[in-house]
């Protein structure tokens, strides 16, 4: 990557280089096992012009979306939090049409539809597209990009409401995609978006979030440069916890706009006290990860030499940054448990830890659970308060080595 994607410069600074991993969605079956797997250097920069933190697009989103193991579904907080977000949309803009952009398995446009409002999910990966179809949510596989907003909004017309959550870092052509976005929403229509802060990311250590699907790493300041590549002015910003820490960016056409809200300027002053406006708050970001690394390392295997037992719990994308920046293989990690019956049988990439059903753990009663998704903390916490029963411990790894 030579050239910053969003405003072209040439100047791009490292701030935390992972070394070299595969992709993190790439899960292997058994027959996988035999076959080389190709890893792609995992390196952060950010562009001393428009502070926008980037990694190169080395895998594209057509490899990792066409057929994609995520569903969002199996995530009991992530559709409580999906309905709480249509109950206060739908009751403040009262919408008559609402699009929404890698709608994954409907999680969210189902609530939409059950309160009879018109919507259309638009969702790159077939076989994910296909459950929110089964689901009743009318749904067009596709990417977004100019052309297909400009063909959603002639054969549907235009949008009072475009939802577009986590996608907005996975999408290397950001320009293109915010283009897409202003082609989908009505002149007086509202855009809401959401997306990791990059703030937390580096106040809480969450270097496990950055891998090769998210392509670029926003702070509010330079969410809103990006969104005006499109001819979308930033209106409002909403702190959310999901993720570890996220954004909710309610953006509208310019001519719509009006001034920002207070609380784009409170986010705004937040981001430049933490030295994220200039290159100054990056500085100790890579020292603080190596600590946590070494951490992490050093309880696994003092663990191991005590002949004590450690296994995961999820394997989420960003596991899979971890375990492979860690070198953490099945010797220290005998396998690790998912919801997900589409990664049951598999192995994760790269280090390539065994995963199976969440069942598994009362079977064998580990002395050491280690939470991968470490941000659904007290979910997950609830869902293995049996762990107790014999003893076990739960690990959490991030944003400090935490055994409870
Ligand atoms: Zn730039």
């Amino acid at each position: 990557m030579t050239t910053c994607r969003l405003c072209g410069s040439s100047n791009l600074a490292g701030v935390l280089d992972l070394g070299a991993t595969p992709p993190c969605e790439r899960f292997l079956t058994e027959e996988m096992l035999g076959e080389p797997e190709i890893t792609y250097p995992l390196h952060l920069r950010i562009c001393a012009d428009c502070r926008l933190a980037q990694i190169p697009p080395l895998i594209t989103p057509e490899e990792t979306f066409t057929e994609y193991a995520y569903f969002s579904s199996y995530s009991t907080s992530w559709v409580r939090h999906a309905r709480a977000y249509v109950d206060d949309a739908v009751e403040r803009l009262r919408p008559s049409f609402v699009v929404e952009v890698a709608s994954n398995d409907g999680y969210l446009l189902r609530h939409v539809v059950e309160r009879g409002i018109r919507c259309l999910g638009i969702e790159p990966s077939a076989n994910v597209g296909r459950a929110a179809k089964e689901a009743g949510v009318p749904t067009r596989t596709a990417f977004l990009g100019p052309e297909t907003g400009a063909a959603v909004r002639a054969e549907h017309g235009p949008a009072d409401l475009v939802v577009a959550n986590n996608v907005y870092a996975h999408v290397p052509d950001v320009v293109g995609f915010t283009e897409g976005l202003r082609a989908l929403v009505a002149d007086d229509g509202w855009v809401s978006i959401e997306v990791q802060h990059l703030l937390t990311l580096v106040e809480l250590n969450q270097y496990d979030t950055i891998y090769h699907e998210h392509f670029q790493y926003y702070t509010v300041a330079s969410a809103r440069r990006a969104l005006a590549t499109g001819g979308l002015a930033l209106v409002d910003v909403e702190l959310l916890p999901t993720h570890g820490g996220s954004i909710r960016l309610w953006a509208r056409p310019e001519d719509a706009a009006g001034e920002p809200s207070d609380r784009v300027v409170e986010v705004l002053d937040r981001e430049k006290a933490a030295g994220l406006h200039d290159m100054s708050g990056y500085v100790e970001f890579a020292d603080r990860v190596a600590t946590l690394r070494r951490d992490l390392l050093r309880f696994l295997v003092d663990a191991a030499a005590e002949g004590r037992t450690v296994v995961g719990y999820g394997a989420p994308g960003k596991g899979n940054t971890l375990l492979n920046h860690c070198g953490i293989r099945p010797d220290l990690l005998r396998y690790t448990v998912d919801r997900n019956p589409y990664k049951h049988g598999r192995y994760t990439p790269g280090v390539r830890i065994p995963i199976l059903p969440p069942e598994r753990i009362a079977l064998d009663r580990p002395d050491y659970v280690l939470v991968l998704p470490w941000n659904l903390r007290e979910e997950i916490t609830g869902q293995l308060a049996y762990v107790r029963e014999w003893g076990g411990r739960l690990v959490f790894p991030i944003p400090a080595l935490e055994v409870v």
